[in-house]
C-alpha cells in the first residue's frame, strides 16, 4: 500500500467515532499516547525504516567511511537548557558543524537531549548487541543545502545525529557540570535556563576522541518520525555518575509525573545494514565493555545472583546470564581489600570470582 493510501486510512481512522483521537494528541512514551499508539496521529511512526534499534553482532566494515571531523566543538557557546515535557533540550546558539565519516554533505547543529531511565539498567534508545545503557544523549545537525532543520527534516539525507551512550563513572563528570547543574531552575515542563557563554564548549561533554562508531540511516525517534537521520552511533562512552544522573530524574512533565524512562522502544532492523568504519583484525568488533559499580550494580549483567563460600574469603559468583562474560577488569576500587581479578570461569563463561568486601568499577567485557 503507498504512502498515501496508509495515510487516507490513518484520517479515516482518526476522523471517525473516536472523536478526537488526534487533534488532542499529545504523544507520550507510556499510557494510551505512547509509542504503541504514535501511529495513530504520525503514519510515518509505523514505516520500515525506523528508530532507535539494536546494534547486531553483524555488522559490515566500510573502509570508506572514515572519521567524521568537527567544527566549532571547541568553541564555547551560548545555550539554552529547556524541560519540554519529552527530555532535556539543549538548544545551540552558536555555529557547530560536522562533515566527513561518510555523510554526504555539511551538517550544522541545533541542538542535543538525552533518553534516560527511571534507574541505571535502562535509558538509552539504542542497544548494543542487546545491552542498554544508562542514558543517551543525540546530537542534532541539518544539511546546510537546506534553508533549515524543518525542511531538513523531510529529506533522507536532511539530517544527522550523532549518538554517544552513557557509563557510570564513581566521581562526578566535571564536564557535565555546567548542564546538570541547571536542571533544578528547569524541573517544571516548558521552563527554561540559560548556560552561558564562557562555561562550556561541545567537547567538554564528548569521549577524548571520536574514535570508532555505527551507521545506519532510521528515523527520528519521536513522532512525527521522518525517516530523514543519518545515524552514526560512537563506541566511546561519556562518564556521568549516580548522583548526576539522579538530577535529569528529578524532572517532571504533565502533572507533576516524575520525566523518566523517555527512550522509544526498538524497531525492527528490515533488513537494514549496519556499517562500522573501522577494522580491528576482525570482520567485526567482537566485544564491547560495560562499567558498573560493583556490587550495588544496576546492570542486570553484573548483579551476582548465587555465591557460594570459596577459597578461604572469596566467594565464587554466578553473574545474571543476560550475556557471555568474557572478561572482568577493575577500573577503580574503593575497598581497602585487595580486589582479585576475577577468574576461574565455568564452562559456560558465566561464573566470576571476586574477594569478598570488594568495591569499586568493574569493567565487563562480553561477546
Ligand atoms: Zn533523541
Amino acid at each position: 500500500m503507498s504512502l498515501a493510501g496508509v495515510y487516507l486510512i490513518v484520517m479515516a481512522i482518526c476522523l471517525g467515532p473516536i472523536r478526537g483521537c488526534c487533534a488532542h494528541f499529545h504523544w507520550s512514551y507510556s499510557g494510551r499516547n505512547g509509542p504503541g499508539y504514535w501511529n495513530s496521529k504520525y503514519h510515518t511512526c509505523d514505516s520500515h525504516s525506523q528508530s532507535p534499534i539494536d546494534i547486531p553482532q553483524t555488522l559490515v566494515y566500510d573502509p570508506e567511511l572514515g572519521d567524521i571531523s568537527t567544527e566549532g566543538y571547541d568553541s564555547e557557546m551560548e545555550m539554552v537548557l529547556t524541560n519540554n515535557g519529552h527530555t532535556a533540550h539543549v538548544a545551540v546558539s552558536g555555529d557547530a558543524f560536522i562533515e566527513g565519516g561518510g555523510l554526504p554533505s555539511r551538517y550544522k547543529l541545533v541542538q542535543f537531549h538525552f533518553h534516560w531511565g527511571n534507574n541505571s539498567s535502562v535509558g538509552s534508545e539504542h542497544t548494543i548487541y542487546g545491552h542498554q545503557f544508562m542514558m543517551e544523549v543525540h546530537f542534532v545537525h541539518y544539511n546546510v543545502e537546506y534553508s533549515g532543520i524543518e525542511e531538513a527534516m523531510k529529506e533522507p539525507d536532511g539530517l544527522a545525529v550523532l549518538g554517544f551512550m552513557f557509563q557510570v563513572s564513581l566521581d562526578p563528570n566535571p564536564g557535565l557540570s555546567p548542564i546538570v547543574d541547571k536542571l533544578q531552575d528547569v524541573q517544571s515542563e516548558g521552563s527554561s535556563s540559560y548556560i552561558d557563554s564562557g562555561t562550556m564548549a561541545l567537547s567538554d561533554i564528548l569521549p577524548e576522541s571520536f574514535g570508532p562508531f555505527f551507521r545506519y540511516t532510521g528515523s527520528l525517534s519521536t513522532p512525527p518520525c521522518y525517516e530523514s537521520v543519518i545515524w552514526t552511533l560512537f563506541t566511546d562512552f561519556i562518564h556521568i555518575s549516580e548522583s548526576q544522573m539522579n538530577e535529569f530524574r528529578k524532572l517532571t512533565h504533565t502533572e507533576g509525573e516524575r520525566l523518566v524512562d523517555n527512550f522509544r522502544p526498538i524497531q525492527e532492523l528490515n533488513g537494514r545494514i549496519i556499517y562500522i568504519n573501522y577494522y580491528n583484525g576482525y570482520e567485526r568488533p567482537s566485544s564491547f565493555v560495560l562499567d558498573s559499580i560493583w556490587p550495588q550494580s544496576n546492570y542486570p549483567e553484573a548483579q551476582i545472583i548465587k555465591c557460594s563460600s570459596r577459597h578461604g574469603s572469596r566467594k565464587r559468583c554466578m553473574s545474571s546470564p543476560r550475556g557471555w562474560i568474557r572478561n572482568i577488569e577493575i577500573v577503580e576500587k574503593t575497598s581497602i581489600a585487595p580486589c582479585v581479578k576475577c577468574r576461574d570461569f565455568f564452562a559456560n563463561g558465566r561464573a566470576v570470582e571476586v574477594t569478598n568486601g570488594c568495591k569499586g568499577i568493574f569493567r565487563i567485557v562480553f561477546y
